[in-house]
Formats: structure tokens, C-alpha cells, sequence
């Protein structure tokens, strides 16, 4: 494992198994996002009187904060079955056709990064999520015709760390569109309660507490930073008298073995933040100058990184760009003065 993977939120391959061990399978286990969990309980029960299947979902959010979870949790409340594949999975639309007429009546579909869809199979999708109905060409040249294929009554739900990326038509078709934020410590601190109950793992409140704190607001971090800890407090002869459960000495020596920042700031978020600093003295700067200079897409900060450093006061956004705050100088080390930070003075 590489040093920047602890606070990577995305899925590392090793934790397919714990994400389904520790994936709530019902609203009641589903902690936070209060806001959207209490709507789709009001649509689901709706549908369900009516006997009809939920309108179309489109979950966005960046990576790790529970869009997969929540498309399990509907396909449960409605009592269908979820298939899941991915945008760049569907490469042709043989591919899609396939997965849709196998889908039934009720059942859920769930499409990862559907921003990712190739252009002509994302075209097919809007007939099939519209009057679900499917118009697919066979055969080429003079022999070429359509067949139409009618479809079950299916749930489509999308989910994309790139909302910006979505294309309009595709956009207008989801009849139920949420954005999942970052937790708050408190919050992720039930859900470790949760997962340590789950995984059998000893501890203290004030250890969880820690891992919290410290975990980029993103569940799938929390759960990752937990199962390390247990590693240390169960496995580090440096501190065996802890035996086995995870304290808030062993959490906090743990995150610090593991280099995870006191506020779970990840590589990408340490260089976006030293970037502004030493190369444009603070700020101002441009989200595409700032895109070149750390090598990452202007979108994916505007959308992936940048929630979560503005929300943290780390740094703030003006009509003529990013600037950090002093927060930003105090987390790196660096002490602002007229010349290296001209904004805070001003
Ligand atoms: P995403 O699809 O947004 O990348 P996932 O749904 O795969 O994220 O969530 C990652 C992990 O975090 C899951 O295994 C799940 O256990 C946990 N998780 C996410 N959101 C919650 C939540 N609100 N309550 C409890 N656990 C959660």
C-alpha cells in the first residue's frame, strides 16, 4: 500500500469484502445525509403504494460517501434486486441490451461513474429510461433493421463524482437527483461504532473519536483507518500494553505511523494547498492554472477536492479565484507575511 492510499477515498481492491461486510443494507444502519435519506423514504413508500417502481435516481458525491450503499438500500426497500455495472463497462450497446432485458419487473440498475458512458450507448438509455423501451439496430448495410425491445418497470441509478460532466439530456431524465456531502466527525463516529461492533473490534470511545477526526469526512476512509488501527493495537510490540483495543493513544499512534494528517488531508489536498501557497503566494488563482500545476483534471478539484478543503476553511473561493486562508498556512507549517500572502493583509 502506498503512503497516500490511507486517505485515498476510493475503493482499493483489497476491500471489496469489508465494503460488503460494512455496507448497510437498510436506512436504519444508513447514518447521516438526513436530508436525502428522509425524501427517498417519502418517494419509496409512494411508489410502493402505488405499486410502481421508484422514478430514476441520480446519487453524485465524491468517492467513498455511500452512493453504492444507498443503491443497495432502495433496491431493498422496494424488495427488487440490483444489477451493477459501470459507465465505462458498457462499452457498446449489445452490452447495455443485455443487462436491461435481464432486468425485472421492480429491479434496480445501478450505473457507476455514468459520466463515464460512451456517447452512443448513453443515447439508447434514454428511451430506455424514459418510456422503457429499447430501439437496437441489427445487422448492417441493406439488411439493417430495428427491433423494439419493451422493458420491465426497472429502477436506473446513476452515480457520479463528476456531476459536471453529465450531459443534459441524460441529466433531465432523473427524476430524483441528490448530492451526498461529507460527514461530520460525530456522525462517522456511529458508523465506526457500527463497523467495530461488525468487525468484532475492541475500543474506547475516545480512539474511535480520533479515527473520526481524522478521516477526510468520507466513510470508506474511516472504515479503512479502523481496520489499521486494529492492525497496531492487536500486532505493534510498541505498544503492547494496550492489548488489543484501540485506545486514543493507539489510535493516534497508528495515524501517525501511518502518516495521516490531523485532519485527513490526503496528498492531493496537501499539494492543491502548497501550491497556492508557495507557487501564487496564497492566491488568488485560477482552478485551471491551479489544475496544471499539481497535474490533476480542473474538474476533479472543483469537484472531488475542493468541497472538502472549503468546508474545512482551508480554502476559499472568490470571483477571481482560490486563496488560502490562514487555517491552510497554520495546517502547512508556513507563517504568512505581507510578502508571501499579500490577501491576508489587505
Ligand atoms: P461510493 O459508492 O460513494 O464510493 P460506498 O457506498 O461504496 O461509496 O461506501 C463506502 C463504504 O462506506 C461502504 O462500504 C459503507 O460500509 C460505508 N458507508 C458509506 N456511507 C455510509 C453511511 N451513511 N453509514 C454507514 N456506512 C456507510
Amino acid at each position: 500500500m502506498r503512503k497516500s492510499d490511507y486517505t485515498s477515498p476510493e475503493r482499493l481492491e483489497a476491500e471489496v469484502e469489508f465494503d460488503q461486510a460494512l455496507r448497510p443494507l437498510s436506512f436504519t444502519d444508513f447514518y447521516g445525509q438526513e436530508k436525502i435519506t428522509d425524501n427517498l423514504k417519502v418517494f419509496i413508500a409512494a411508489a410502493r403504494q402505488r405499486d410502481e417502481s421508484l422514478d430514476h435516481v441520480l446519487l453524485t458525491g465524491p468517492p467513498g460517501l455511500g452512493k453504492t450503499t444507498l443503491a443497495h438500500i432502495i433496491a431493498n426497500e422496494m424488495g427488487g434486486n440490483i444489477k451493477i455495472t459501470s459507465g465505462p463497462v458498457l462499452d457498446k450497446p449489445g452490452d447495455l441490451a443485455g443487462i436491461l432485458t435481464n432486468l425485472e419487473e421492480g429491479d434496480v440498475l445501478f450505473i457507476d461513474e455514468i459520466h463515464r458512458l460512451n456517447p452512443v450507448v448513453e443515447e439508447y438509455l434514454y428511451s430506455a429510461m424514459e418510456d422503457f423501451r429499447l430501439d437496437i439496430m441489427i445487422d448492417s448495410g441493406p439488411s439493417a433493421r430495428s427491433i423494439q425491445l419493451s422493458l420491465p418497470r426497472y429502477t436506473l441509478i446513476g452515480a457520479t463524482t463528476r456531476a459536471g460532466l453529465l450531459t443534459a439530456p441524460l441529466r433531465a431524465r432523473f427524476g430524483i437527483t441528490n448530492r451526498l456531502d461529507y460527514y461530520n466527525a460525530g456522525t462517522l463516529e456511529k458508523i465506526l461504532h457500527r463497523s467495530a461492533a461488525i468487525l468484532n473490534i475492541e475500543y474506547d470511545d475516545v480512539g474511535l473519536s480520533e479515527i473520526s477526526r481524522r478521516s477526510r469526512g468520507t466513510p470508506r476512509i474511516a472504515n479503512r483507518l479502523l481496520r489499521r488501527c486494529r492492525d497496531f493495537a492487536q500486532a505493534d510490540p510498541r505498544l503492547k500494553k494496550f492489548s488489543g483495543v484501540i485506545s486514543q493513544q493507539v489510535a493516534q499512534h497508528s495515524l501517525t505511523a501511518l502518516e495521516v494528517d490531523e485532519h485527513g488531508l490526503d496528498d492531493m489536498d496537501k499539494r492543491i494547498l502548497q501550491c497556492i501557497i508557495e507557487k501564487y503566494n496564497g492566491g488568488p488563482v485560477g482552478i485551471n492554472t491551479l489544475a496544471v500545476a499539481v497535474g490533476e483534471e480542473p474538474g476533479t478539484i472543483e469537484e472531488v477536492y475542493e468541497p472538502y478543503l472549503i468546508q474545512e476553511g482551508f480554502i476559499k473561493r472568490t470571483p477571481r479565484g482560490r486563496e488560502a486562508t490562514r487555517l491552510a498556512y497554520k495546517h502547512l507549517n508556513v507563517t504568512p507575511t505581507k510578502e508571501n500572502q499579500p490577501n491576508l493583509f489587505s
